[in-house]
């Protein structure tokens, strides 16, 4: 069956038409809009619009929509995203008036990733993992008996809340998060955390030695600081060290709660997987309950940047 994709992240928003059925998608056209700080919902729509229209005359059967934020998947309602001026959005009724009463699905975007997984990905044998989307925020979503598990709230799987760094453990001072607490793993290990412990590192080496090189220039990235760890830069190797360590140790703490088959990670710092391994690996199995969990798998996505569209596809299939 042919759908309509919307993947509305924080930045952008991909539209892409698809092909899909029980087993694999196919896209055939998407188009990319950029989304500004602070969208409403009008110009959401007007993007959405604008979007579509690039994406040529393919007929499609269904919609499926993937949000940032809470979502209300049974009644169609985008509920909240902290940095947009979206609430209470009935989505999926306006998408459906628009499109003559196609069968719209919304849902949460790190909870489709994860279905996606579950469906055209590595979890397809897989009834109880999770995802977990490292990007410019960290968001987890649950498979649990096979089903997303959206918590009594909507809101489980909220493990970018999970505290990973404290005022004890060292010289550093914890991040703080936009909840309002100190040390969330979103905070620490995230994009903007990322770029911000760069710039701490490189701050404490300057103060130690005044002569040392500054190979990049703010603003730094988490982008920038995993190609310059490529390149061999001490500083940059050691905070993508450090996010692997926060990673793992929220990843078993999950793990030891939920006795989970597979910790699956995506989003864009995910892309740098190869760089996180080493500590990401040591610092998960270091903390598990390992006679409980003797066989728990730890990778990256194999859906790449794609994961969103394929969340998309896979919440069509079961309308
Ligand atoms: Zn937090």
């Amino acid at each position: 069956m042919n759908i309509l994709a919307l993947d509305i992240g924080g930045s952008k928003l991909i539209a892409a038409l698809l092909f899909v059925d029980d087993s694999r998608f196919e896209i055939y056209s998407e188009a990319h809009r950029a989304l500004v700080a602070d969208c409403r919902q009008e110009q959401l729509l007007t993007l959405i619009d604008d979007a579509v229209s690039e994406l040529g005359n393919i007929t499609f059967e269904r919609v499926g929509v993937t949000i940032p934020g809470l979502a209300d998947p049974r009644h169609g309602i985008w509920i909240y995203a902290c940095f947009s001026g979206i609430r209470d959005f009935p989505i999926a009724q306006i998408l459906s008036d628009k499109y003559g009463s196609k069968p719209i699905a919304i849902e949460n975007d790190v909870n489709a990733c994860a279905l996606a997984e579950k469906k055209f990905g590595k979890c397809r044998e897989l009834n109880d993992f999770l995802w977990i989307t490292v990007s410019n925020g960290i968001g987890g979503g649950l498979i649990l008996n096979g089903e997303v598990y959206s918590g009594h709230f909507g809101a489980a799987a909220e493990i970018g809340h999970f505290g990973v760094v404290d005022f004890m453990d060292g010289c550093q001072p914890p991040i703080q998060c936009g909840c309002g607490h100190f040390g969330c793993l979103e905070a620490e290990a995230a994009g903007p955390g990322i770029a911000k412990r760069y710039a701490r590192r490189l701050q404490e080496q300057q103060k130690l030695n005044p002569s040392i090189p500054v190979p990049i220039l703010p603003p730094y990235t988490a982008q920038k600081v995993a190609e310059l760890a490529r390149s061999g830069d001490t500083i940059a190797l050691s905070v993508m060290e450090t996010t692997g360590t926060l990673l793992g140790k929220a990843a078993s703490y999950a793990v030891n709660l939920l006795n989970l088959e597979a910790v699956i990670l995506g989003g864009g710092v995910a892309q740098s997987f190869d760089l996180l391994l080493p500590s990401l690996e040591k610092s998960f199995r270091s903390r598990l309950f390992q006679n409980a969990n003797p066989s728990v798998k730890l990778e990256q996505t194999g859906l790449g940047y794609r994961a969103g569209l394929a969340g998309a596809a896979a919440l069509t299939l079961f309308q």
